[in-house]
């Protein structure tokens, strides 16, 4: 980072540049251990260090970078798409969601593609009826929707009975302290149990132990994704790690 003044002139030379690598974390069947699903995630390659979201995310999403990113980041998660087996989740930014015509035009070529497509509670919960014409737009295309930080969005759980989603991604906030927290503990059996109720299924996001995940089997979670699993790697390792994990008995 020290060579970037700020990161408005990161940004600007990673898009120039084309200097954007993509990880992909697994997610996996919480009861077979299958692996069912991957996230691409960003991350800026300049000079071999890479940078990482937390560094330029946020910027990107509020200066509207972030939909040069888009353009950029969509057809190449589309290439991924095609050469797995496995759904692949695309993380789309609150600001750029709220643009009709960006998003009309960034999906326009794409249908019924095992497409996942998260986006925070946060951004959704905003604009509901704006959100409910975004939605339907990506279920004609056949894409599936994944609610992605749910729980930390101090919203009203009513509008999600007027959205076509598909998976709720239960915040990794609420699993750190699960072993101890019976609130944590609490709120997570609620939401699973609430999610259930609405036909959803819920992914658990930043599982790390064994008790974690055997606490999360009990409340029937669906899915689990973490670093107990595995922590997202370059597309050639995850090819690997796929083949390994399916030589394997069901023990991660
Ligand atoms: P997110 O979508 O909630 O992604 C999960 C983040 O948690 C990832 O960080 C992942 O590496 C990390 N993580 C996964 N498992 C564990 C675990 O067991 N423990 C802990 N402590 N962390 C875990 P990453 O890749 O640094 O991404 C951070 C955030 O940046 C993402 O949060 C997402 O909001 C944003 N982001 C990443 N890629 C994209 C993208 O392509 N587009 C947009 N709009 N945002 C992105
Ligand atoms: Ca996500
Ligand atoms: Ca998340």
């Amino acid at each position: 980072m020290e060579e970037y003044s700020d990161v408005k002139e990161l940004i600007i030379k990673a898009i120039k540049k084309n200097a954007f690598v993509y990880h992909f974390q697994p997610y996996v069947d919480a009861k077979s251990f299958e692996i069912v699903g991957a996230e691409i995630l960003l991350r800026i390659d300049l000079n071999g260090k890479l940078i990482y979201p937390d560094v330029f995310i946020d910027f990107a999403e509020n200066s509207g970078y972030i939909k040069e990113i888009e353009k950029i980041m969509f057809p190449k998660y589309i290439e991924y798409l095609k050469k797995l087996d496995i759904s692949l989740s695309f993380n789309i930014s609150g600001k750029s969601l709220s643009d009709e015509k960006h998003i009309k035009t960034l999906f326009r070529e794409y249908e019924n593609l095992p497409v996942i497509i998260e986006l925070t509670e946060r951004e959704i919960a905003g604009n509901i009826e704006y959100t409910k014409e975004i939605f339907s737009f990506f279920k004609q295309k056949g894409f599936k929707l994944s609610i992605d930080d749910f729980g930390t969005g101090y919203s009203s759980l009513t509008y999600l009975k007027d959205l076509p989603a598909d998976f709720i991604k239960i915040d990794m906030s609420f699993i750190k302290n699960i072993e101890n927290s019976t609130k944590d503990l609490a709120i997570v059996e609620t939401i699973i149990n609430f999610a259930h109720k609405f036909g959803l299924k819920t992914v658990v996001e930043g599982v790390e132990t064994k008790t974690q995940v055997e606490i999360l089997q009990k409340l029937n979670a669906d899915c689990l994704q973490g670093y107990y699993f595995a922590k997202p790697m370059p597309f050639e390792e995850l090819k690997d790690f796929l083949n390994k994990w399916r030589q394997r008995d069901s023990n991660p």
